[in-house]
């Protein structure tokens, strides 16, 4: 029922027949490095975000970094928006609770925005510091891993940090906070919808890459 991006990814829905406390699950669920999370994966919702996260997804497999996509294709408008605490009981967030509780190095949640967005405009993107979940320093780190990647590959790319300015929870950030991750390896992305999924997809990996050699997850490279 799962399973659509290779045998680690999950597309979990409203409507999917999904017990995340079956064990055959529980043990897919298990990420050791990265949990890559993309609440809003729905058609008409962050429409890029999918195409971010997946490409991320499975070249940090290929690299041989334990990376879980988990993407939700529930309707954030028309059934329930999995990134805020009501969504708790559905399957999906039930799925990222038991990820999150396998304590992965990085949870990175990844979401997109139209460019007619007032705050984020002309960003490529924004990691969105919320105090008290996250770690500003830990961000800015990440941001300049991306940057520095952007200028690895001779292209331009806006990132930037910017405090959390809506008044809403996002909600699987704060309950990876109150599982118990640290604040340093708990992100949010923001991806610019008018501007390339693949170049976003790429520093994200990228970035994520040089911290796993720093971290030793992996071998340095040679
Ligand atoms: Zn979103």
């Amino acid at each position: 029922m799962l399973v659509p991006f290779r045998d680690l990814a999950f597309a979990c829905g409203g409507n999917v027949r999904t017990d995340p406390r079956d064990r055959r699950l529980r043990r897919k669920l298990r990420a050791r490095d990265v949990l890559l999370t993309v609440p809003h994966g729905a058609p008409g919702n962050d429409v890029v975000a999918p195409d971010v996260a997946c490409p991320a997804h499975e070249q940090l497999r290929e690299r041989g970094i334990d990376s879980l996509l988990l993407l939700a294709r529930v309707c954030r408008y028309s059934e329930c928006d999995m990134n805020r605490p009501q969504a708790r009981r559905w399957p999906y967030r039930q799925a990222v609770r038991v990820a999150m509780k396998e304590k992965p190095k990085l949870l990175l949640d990844v979401h997109s925005f139209p460019d007619s967005y007032p705050v984020y405009k002309g960003r490529d993107m924004v990691l969105v510091h919320t105090p008290g979940v996250t770690d500003k320093k830990a961000m800015e780190e990440f941001a300049a891993r991306m940057r520095s990647a952007a200028k690895e590959l001779d292209r331009k790319a806006w990132i930037e940090v910017q405090d959390q300015h809506q008044d809403v929870v996002h909600d699987i950030i704060a309950e990876a906070k109150e599982i118990g991750l640290p604040s340093k390896s708990i992100m949010l992305v923001e991806c610019n919808e008018s501007k390339s999924p693949a170049l976003c997809s790429a520093l994200i990996r990228k970035a994520i890459v040089g911290m796993a050699r720093d971290q030793k997850w992996i071998e340095p490279a040679k």
